[in-house]
């Protein structure tokens, strides 16, 4: 990732003045791992880095208002400084511009228009309707509408279902983004319409420094254009693909993460469904981003019948097929705290999809031996048959093996 190195080296030469720090959770990239499983290196305090970084990759709340769309205006990083998610009403004045530093984002490979030209076709009618997804004028108080000439294009990210990901930097002003393009036409083969919009009008509402955020989104004839935040250490599934398993301390502090994360949607009214490694990413702390909510809902008192999510974090009343409420996240933490710990899933079963399916609903669960107790204890709390009976996040969040590895003066705004 040369070019997130040549970003950080930029942004480290640079004064920060006036910021204040973040709330943001632990970073797992500041640390080095206490078990002897963990090949994670120890890497330098980049305290500053991250201030900045916040303050330029994606914007900030604590810098100068600058004039821009609503979607852009008044973000904020960390739920706990903003209580309302309207972010309609903050004055608009001039931004700094001699702050703006001169952010490395990459070669554009012209993979966009290359990719335009062979891929995807001009959807009609309800489809089109559907499809017309515009942050900009989807408001009481029209503000700009955005196109792809407001943006300088930098390096390829990574290639989704429905298109490209590249880090791109807005003109005017200057913000590091990453710009994801869905094929209008492929969303409707795949009559995924209402889950796409759902999925846009879920994560552009929400705030939370371990939430992927949502600045905006315009569309073309073809395309829809998602404006995110830039993850700076890209996928946690790479990572644990590459280490084959967390340490203790770095899983710890992913789960720190993700509670805190889970306890703010539900707040909200946001069930997850689909919580896997292969949905978290990293920002340049390597504090966890939950990313993708394909299969959220927004669910207020509801209950849910639908099956969906992945297989191996399918908890036993989705499998069963009954009805399922937020607790079904609750189960996937517990799999992806024993996934992160022992490098696969509790339930796995390569060669029988029916024998996991059987493995979930008996809750046959084990551990190798050298798995912790502590850490045995939170995950069996958590992998309860009875969603009644599985941990509640908040007492995730005072867990003695959370807690044990939290860092010092890391404050979980839920817990209060
Ligand atoms: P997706 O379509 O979300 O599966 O994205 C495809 C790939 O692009 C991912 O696997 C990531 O490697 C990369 N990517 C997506 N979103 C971001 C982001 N906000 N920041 C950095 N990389 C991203």
């Amino acid at each position: 990732m040369t070019s997130v190195g040549a970003v950080t080296r930029q942004i480290a030469a640079l004064e920060i003045t006036g910021n204040k720090p973040t709330t943001s959770s632990s970073s797992s990239s500041k640390t080095t791992s206490a078990s002897s499983r963990s090949l994670h290196t120890k890497q330098p305090s980049q305290n500053n880095v991250s201030k900045l970084l916040t303050k330029f990759a994606a914007p900030n709340p604590y810098t100068t208002k600058p004039a821009q769309p609503s979607s852009l205006r008044n973000p904020t990083y960390g739920h706990s400084k903003q209580p309302s998610t309207s972010d309609t009403t903050t004055p608009a004045t001039k931004p700094a511009r001699t702050a703006q530093p001169s952010v490395d984002i990459g070669r554009y490979d012209g993979g966009l228009e290359e990719e335009n030209e062979k891929r995807g076709e001009r959807v009609y009618g309800e489809a089109a309707e559907q499809l017309a997804l515009d942050s900009s004028v989807s408001r009481k108080c029209p503000t700009r509408e955005w196109s792809l000439h407001d943006f300088d294009m930098g390096r390829p990210l990574g290639k989704g279902k429905f298109g490209r990901v590249y880090m791109v930097r807005t003109k005017d002003p200057k913000y590091i983004l990453a710009l994801k393009t869905l094929y209008k036409s492929e969303i409707v083969q795949n009559r995924v319409e209402k889950q796409i919009r759902r999925e846009i009008e879920i994560q552009q509402n929400l705030r939370h420094p371990n939430v992927l955020r949502l600045y905006g989104y315009f569309h073309d004839e073809k395309r829809i254009f998602l404006m995110l935040e830039f993850a700076g250490k890209g996928e946690l599934y790479k990572q644990l693909s590459k280490h084959g398993c967390f340490s203790e301390r770095r899983s710890a502090r992913y789960i720190d993460q993700m509670a805190d994360a889970l306890i703010y949607l539900h707040g909200k009214h946001v069930i997850h469904r689909d919580i896997k490694p292969e949905n978290l990413l990293l920002g340049i702390n390597g504090e966890l981003k939950i990313g993708d909510f394909g299969w959220s809902v927004h669910a207020p008192g509801n209950r849910r019948m639908t099956l969906c999510g992945t297989l191996d974090y399918l908890p036993p009343e989705m499998v069963e097929g009954k009805e399922h409420n937020e607790k079904v996240d609750y189960w996937a933490l517990g799999v992806l705290t024993y996934e992160f710990l022992i490098g696969n899933p509790p339930f796995e079963d390569r060669n029988s999809v029916s024998n996991t399916y059987r493995r979930i609903a008996k809750v046959d669960l084990r551990f190798p031996s050298n798995v912790s107790a502590e850490v045995q204890d939170l995950i069996s709390r958590l992998l309860q048959y009875d969603p009644q009976r599985r941990l509640p996040l908040t007492e995730v969040l005072t867990h003695p093996w959370i807690v044990r590895h939290r860092p010092q003066g890391v404050v979980r705004e839920s817990m209060a």
